[in-house]
């Protein structure tokens, strides 16, 4: 009998005891191709000599320090890796422990810069209902999956939904992809003129949604209409990429394709590639001034921001990340999973949609492909398909349709980007 409190406490978990490259072991041998990352997080794999190498060396040197008396050496280093890469001036970061972490204090720095700017009315937030966030309240409270919501709705704060850029299903046959964004990014406007913008702090938005739609790709020039929309009102423009971002979409930030320059950026997952738990906030210049000549002090922090161990080993990852090449491979990897799914299920009758960009797939599932009707949710379809693949040694990440109740079950793909040529067929 366990003594953990698991996820499910009705699931008979098999016991992991090994990573090799693409693969995780368990206790009696049998191996799993991890086609998921887990949940998108295992980019290089379970087994990186460098990063693991990093690791022991930053335990053996100095594991920890608290950052209210010191600054690390990965830390600073991480940091400079991470604000380089960014294009745009996003030259300053703010380190968490993970995805949910960093989604909160992205929401409480937006509302901390306009006390540091004299605007204090500005509170509100706006976000999408096909959206994950993360599970603590202020990141639940923006996210719009209803299922994980439901029971906690009372201790949540107010934060209003705008309609997601879900083409597969909200595109009208008479628009286009363009006029389509331009829709959306309409009522964006028209939200934040209900609520009055002097009362607006920021939208939220996952670039290529995650786990609550099957790698969903925003339509060409929704993001930039979205930050014209932002910038007209002065609201900030944050971008979850825990999930999509550190190379996951074919460029290191998923930003990077859009044309747009953020005001806040969440990483994640990627960022310590599974090999200790970190997240981070890269933070616009123009808001770290404001804190600079404002109060000089962010009202918020975690005992284990900015762990030098942890730091060290998304250091590790950023050098494996930028290595020639490795983003071009994330994209031509990406194109022959594609291909491949295309192939084999393209015609499939219960595949509705196929999508995603660079190694960050997903395949929507339904009951009937002409009229794009979702599976009954009681079916518990993606609740059967994990376990089905999970007995062919196979991890895929599927999710059920919890959005407005009608998005249809879903399976994300985000293999390790060390994925072999055999492993792709
Ligand atoms: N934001 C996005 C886009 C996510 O996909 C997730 C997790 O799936 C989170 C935030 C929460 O991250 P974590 O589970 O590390 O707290």
């Amino acid at each position: 009998m366990t003594r953990v409190f698991h996820r499910q406490l009705h699931a008979d978990y098999p016991v992991a005891v090994e990573g090799d490259g693409c693969y995780i072991l368990d206790s009696t041998g049998k191996r799993y191709l991890d086609a998921s990352g887990g949940a998108a997080v295992s980019c290089l794999g379970h087994s990186d000599p460098a990063v693991i190498e990093a690791i022991t060396a930053q335990v053996r040197k100095l594991p920890f320090a608290h950052t209210g008396f010191f600054t690390n050496e990965p830390m600073e280093a991480l940091a400079e890796a991470l604000t380089d890469a960014a294009p745009g001036p996003l030259d300053h970061v703010y380190f968490v422990s993970g995805g949910s972490e960093a989604v909160e204090a992205a929401l409480k720095m937006a509302r901390q810069y306009f006390l540091e700017i004299g605007q204090p009315s500005r509170s509100r937030l706006i976000a999408r209902r096909q959206s994950y966030h993360g599970n603590t309240l202020g990141a639940l409270a923006a996210g719009g999956n209803q299922w994980r919501r439901a029971q906690f709705e009372p201790m949540l704060i107010e934060v209003s939904h705008v309609a997601p850029c879900y083409e597969y299903r909200d595109r009208r046959a008479d628009e286009t992809a363009e006029q389509y964004g331009a829709r959306l990014a309409a009522e964006l406007e028209a939200e934040i003129l209900r609520l009055g913008p002097e009362t607006v702090a920021a939208f939220i938005a996952e670039p290529v949604v995650g786990a609550t739609a099957g790698a969903l790709p925003p339509v060409p020039g929704y993001f930039r209409r979205i930050r014209e929309v932002c910038d007209k009102y002065g609201v900030l423009l944050i971008l979850d990429e825990v999930m999509c971002g550190m190379g996951r979409t074919g460029s290191l930030f998923a930003y990077e394709q859009e044309g747009i320059v953020p005001d806040l950026v969440t990483v994640a997952k990627g960022l310590g590639a599974g090999y200790q738990p970190i997240g981070a906030v890269l933070v616009h210049d123009r808001l770290y001034d404001a804190f600079r000549d404002g109060t000089g002090f962010f009202q918020h922090g975690h005992t284990y921001m900015g762990h030098a161990t942890a730091c060290a080993a998304a250091l590790a990852v950023q050098h494996r990340l930028s290595e020639p090449g490795m983003m071009a491979e994330v994209q031509a990897k990406g194109a022959a999973v594609m291909d491949a799914l295309r192939d084999r299920l393209g015609d499939h009758p219960h595949v509705g949609d196929i999508r995603g960009r660079g190694l960050f797939l997903g395949l929507e599932l339904v009951a009937d492909r002409v009229s794009r009707q979702p599976f009954d949710p009681a079916k518990r379809l993606h609740a059967r398909l994990k376990k089905a693949a999970l007995a062919r040694g196979l991890m895929i990440y599927p999710m059920g349709g919890t959005i407005d109740g009608r998005t249809g079950d879903h399976a994300l793909l985000a293999p390790p980007f060390i994925l072999s040529e055999a492993q792709v067929g």
